[in-house]
């Protein structure tokens, strides 16, 4: 008889081509994967070491986001997984405005469903693409900036060049989670 593994759920969310695919199969696999099929709206789940303990990670990728004027527009099942996470990955791109002035409205979305649905989860806001240096049109102080405002962690990461980058900032996050949750 053993205990059931510790489950961690954490929801990835960005507008469309921001590299939500990319960074949770980096994370999980280590590789980077530049022309795969498309699956968005996967759900990846991992045993991962947390603090030497074993626990079950699920990250649940999902399709890009749309700014509308009410708010980010997202799929109804991408609102359930905000329901269902224990924390939430904002992704931008830098080579992107629209996905970096897509972030405060997502979070928003994210704040909106922690008020119907309880304590509000940890968010982390990651700049994606961060190697694009020729097609970069978010400066690099903005992302920390934006961050402060919306009360987040962040990383700049490229899933593409640098997989410690992207393991660092999820596995703090996991660790945070780890914490959190009873025994
Ligand atoms: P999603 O729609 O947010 O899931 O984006 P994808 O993960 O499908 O990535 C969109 C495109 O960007 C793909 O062609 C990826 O190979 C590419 N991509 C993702 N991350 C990076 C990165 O860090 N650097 C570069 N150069 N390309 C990336």
């Amino acid at each position: 008889y053993s205990l059931p593994n510790r489950a961690i759920k954490i929801a990835v969310l960005g507008a469309g081509g921001v590299g939500k695919t990319a960074l949770v199969v980096r994370f999980l696999t280590r590789r980077f994967i530049g022309d795969y099929e498309r699956n968005a709206g996967n759900l990846y789940s991992r045993e991962v070491q947390v603090d030497g303990e074993q626990v079950t990670l699920q990250v649940q990728d999902t399709p890009g986001a749309e700014m509308s004027d009410n708010g980010a527009l997202l799929p109804d099942h991408v609102s359930c997984s905000l329901h269902w996470a224990d924390a939430v990955v904002l992704v931008y791109s830098v080579t992107d405005r629209r996905s970096f002035e897509l972030v405060p409205q997502l979070h928003q979305t994210v704040s909106r469903c922690a008020t119907s649905g309880g304590r509000a989860p940890p968010v982390v806001l990651l700049a994606n693409k961060a190697d694009l240096l020729h097609l970069r049109c978010v400066d690099q102080e903005q992302g920390p900036l934006l961050a402060a405002t919306l009360g987040c962690t962040f990383y700049e990461v490229s899933a593409s060049e640098d997989y410690s980058q992207v393991h660092g900032a999820f596995h703090r996050l996991c660790c945070q989670l780890a914490k959190q949750r009873p025994p």
